[in-house]
């Protein structure tokens, strides 16, 4: 509530007064009252608060609402400048502005009070980019950075009560931030302003040489800028153009860049004057430019069409560049008063335009749509960053955080800490432990917000990062490097884990491992259609992520259905030509084919049979090495067994039976693997089967199959099923084996 004593008409009060005054000027309808007492509010919050100046603080949003009202936004957007500074700097709350003054205007200074928290501390190029795009990102409304930009004018305005290094410090960030967000709101009038004033701390040297020069020149031509004025007035009077003609000095940033920039003297500059004619419609546009040429001389090269075509920030006009009488060159740029309003104003003319349509409660969403157009006229005028920018900034998947140097990073939206600890490196991800949104701890899956200053905890004991985070993370930059990461460091967890990975996958879709692996020339067949050479190779990838289960074994199970039918197809045409036995054998997906020969050249050797069709039983398992007898099947060729597998004992063996034994011996020379059975008995623990894994792998061994199943004793079994080249490695393996911590048998199955 306010005090009933304040003076009768106080400074504060004296001002707002004329504030009214503007605003029912422009629009007489106006609902002054709510303005006034978002005046009141304000001011008594600020209560005696003093500005640098020594003024009360007040005067500063009553300045900005002044620059708002200027810019003829609406009403929403004036209350909330005269409120902008209350809850960052009084006790005042979003709630309770949002119960006084509606929910938009609690939203527009809370966000102007989001922007105002912003530190800008980089001085990148690239970071500047960021910051800026940060910066309209945080600002969900345009208004919210209209208002920001007219408290920063206002604060350029009056820096000069500011201490040095806040005068530098606020000049460059108006330099690099705020002045190029009005250039790509197509806010120019505010631009030059914002870049002048700006100049004026960044190089006061340069600002005034030039401000010096200028003055010296332009008294040289001293009545040049009226004569001309109303020479081209007058001529295009007599063509029946009905137009405005406006001419002045470019701002001095405009030539300071030129002259330090491009190395021009203040003569080679030919658009130290612009002129300025505003018409109704667009033919009198070109109408005015044929005049204009025919008056003066136009210089070879510098006439621009940004009517046909605009520039990225919906600039429209016709630039033209001629040479007097006199000798002096000047722009001329021609627009219809339309273009002249978006010229000015850029995106702030919508509210302009707005006016007219009296009560029209535009929602913000009509708002965006607003940009939106504006955005897409735009698009085939130049494929250019503004259109891409500013589309992205407004209807953000971006999002921008701080690193605590101050760096701006973008990342996807909902990006996590471990999408920002990789976007710094991916050391830094890969030994992250811990992470800190505004000094705050979090977890890993926290999304980022805009304007968030993250940290990063690192550990030189840490483990590396989780397979989860492959699913938390957003950015495919982390996703890579955590994948990078388990290809290199983890590949033999990777075959481990993506073998369990690839079974469990099997299982689900009714396959087993062992059908797959049952023979080579099948399992050649299967890795060939996922383009892998090798059984470990699939795994690994499975295991990093570079190809999931579910392709896997689905491509399988497709190439086995494929196999299968054609097998049967073979089968039901060697039936029709009559000559089937059934005895012939094919390696067959469609049945568990354990049985089948590995290659037809099998490294047996069988006395009395020549080339005869060899199997080795899945029983024993037998390999190079191993002494071995054969038995002839009925139609599946000859069953290799070890001498010492109890289906091959002589006491065991059927009488009727006898003849079919028959002696075998192993090849010399053959390189062949042979597959064989393993079975482990060790106490169970954790990590029990990756250390078999790599056992084995240090060892080289071609595993092809790898179980572990817990006893309800506390033991585990583990059942490998390998590919030796003969007895000899094997029993290396098995050696080996034998030395893992826990393991108390290592056994050969059938032995
Ligand atoms: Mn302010």
């Amino acid at each position: 509530m306010m005090p009933k004593e304040v003076a009768a008409m106080d400074l504060a009060h004296e001002r707002y007064e004329g504030l009214e005054q503007k605003i029912l000027a422009a629009n007489p309808g106006a609902d002054v009252q709510r303005i006034r007492s978002a005046f009141e509010y304000a001011n008594d919050h600020h209560g005696p608060q003093l500005r640098k100046s020594g003024e009360p603080y007040i005067i500063h949003p009553l300045a900005v609402a002044e620059i708002i009202i200027e810019l003829e936004l609406d009403q929403d957007a004036i209350v909330a400048a005269l409120l902008h500074d209350c809850i960052e700097d009084t006790d005042s709350t979003h709630d309770e502005i949002a119960r006084l003054f509606g929910a938009q205007v609690a939203d527009l200074v809370e966000g102007v009070t989001k922007l105002t928290r912003m530190q800008y501390t980089s001085r990148e190029d690239e970071q500047m980019e960021n910051l800026r795009k940060m910066f309209m990102a945080m600002a969900k409304d345009v208004r919210v950075i209209l208002i920001k930009l007219c408290d920063r004018l206002h604060n350029m305005r009056t820096l000069q009560y500011q201490s040095d290094v806040k005068q530098k410090e606020k000049a460059l960030e108006t330099m690099e931030v705020y002045a190029p967000i009005a250039h790509r709101l197509g806010m120019q009038k505010l631009k030059w302003e914002l870049e002048d004033l700006a100049l004026a701390y960044l190089d006061p040297v340069g600002f005034q040489d030039v401000e010096q020069e200028l003055e010296n020149i332009t008294s040289l031509h001293a009545g040049f800028v009226p004569n001309m004025q109303s020479h081209i007035r007058e001529r295009l009077a007599e063509e029946g153009v009905q137009c405005t003609v406006y001419g002045r000095v470019k701002h001095i940033y405009s030539i300071y860049r030129k002259m330090y920039a491009q190395n021009k003297t203040l003569n080679e500059i030919f658009d130290l004057y612009a002129f300025r004619v505003i018409v109704e419609d667009i033919p009198a546009c070109y109408n005015v430019l044929g005049c204009v040429h025919d008056m003066f001389k136009p210089v070879l090269g510098r006439f621009k069409d940004y009517i046909g075509t605009p520039k990225p920030n919906g600039y429209q006009s016709l630039h033209t560049t001629v040479v007097g009488r006199e000798g002096i060159p000047f722009e001329v740029q021609i627009r219809t008063w339309q273009m002249h309003q978006t010229a000015e104003y850029g995106v702030a003319a919508h509210w302009k335009y707005k006016q007219g349509l009296a009560n029209s409660k535009l929602g913000s969403e009509r708002e965006f749509e607003w940009v939106r157009k504006l955005l897409e006229s735009q698009q085939d005028a130049d494929p250019d960053e503004f259109v891409r920018t500013l589309r992205v900034d407004m209807f953000s998947d971006e999002v921008f955080v701080f690193t605590p140097n101050g760096d701006v990073k973008s990342l996807p939206a909902k990006a996590t800490p471990i999408d920002f600890a990789y976007s710094i490196h991916s050391a830094v991800g890969n030994s992250m432990t811990g992470a800190r949104v505004n000094g705050r701890i979090v977890t890993f899956e926290t999304p980022l917000k805009n304007g968030d200053i993250v940290e990063i905890i690192t550990s030189r004991s840490a483990k590396g990062p989780s397979r989860d985070w492959m699913k938390i993370c957003k950015s495919n930059e982390a996703r890579n490097k955590i994948r990078q990461w388990f290809k290199k460091e983890r590949r033999e967890e990777n075959i481990a884990t993506g073998r369990a990975m690839f079974e469990s996958e099997l299982k689900h879709i009714g396959l087993s491992l062992a059908a797959i692996t049952a023979n080579q020339e099948l399992l050649d067949t299967l890795l060939k259609r996922v383009r892998f050479n090798h059984l470990d190779e699939l795994y690994a990838a499975i295991g990093y992520g570079g190809m999931s289960a579910q392709k896997a074994a689905g491509r399988i199970k497709e190439e086995m259905t494929r196999l299968g039918r054609l097998e049967r197809q073979r089968a039901e045409q060697e039936a029709l030509a009559g000559g089937a036995t059934g005895d012939t054998v094919y390696p067959s997906a469609a049945k568990d084919s354990i049985l089948a020969p590995r290659r037809s050249n099998s490294g047996i050797i069988v006395s009395g049979l020549d080339n005869c069709m060899v199997k080795f039983s899945k029983c024993c398992t037998p390999v190079p090495g191993d002494p071995v007898v054969g038995f002839i099947t009925k139609g599946y060729g000859v069953s290799i067994h070890r001498k010492d597998c109890p289906n091959a004992d002589p006491a065991r063996r059927k009488p009727e039976e006898e003849g079919r034994w028959v002696s075998v011996a192993w090849a010399q020379g053959t390189d062949a693997a042979y597959r064989t059975s393993v079975e482990i008995s060790a106490k169970d623990r954790d990590g029990l089967a990756l250390d078999v894994a790599m056992a084995l792998s240090a060892q080289k061994v071609k595993v092809n199959n790898l179980s572990a199943r817990s006893q309800p004793d506390g033991y585990a079994i583990v059942g490998l099923e390998l590919s030796v080249r003969d007895q000899k490695e094997l029993n290396g393996v098995v050696n080996k084996l034998s030395q893992i911590p826990g393991v108390f048998l290592v056994r050969r199955a059938g032995g």
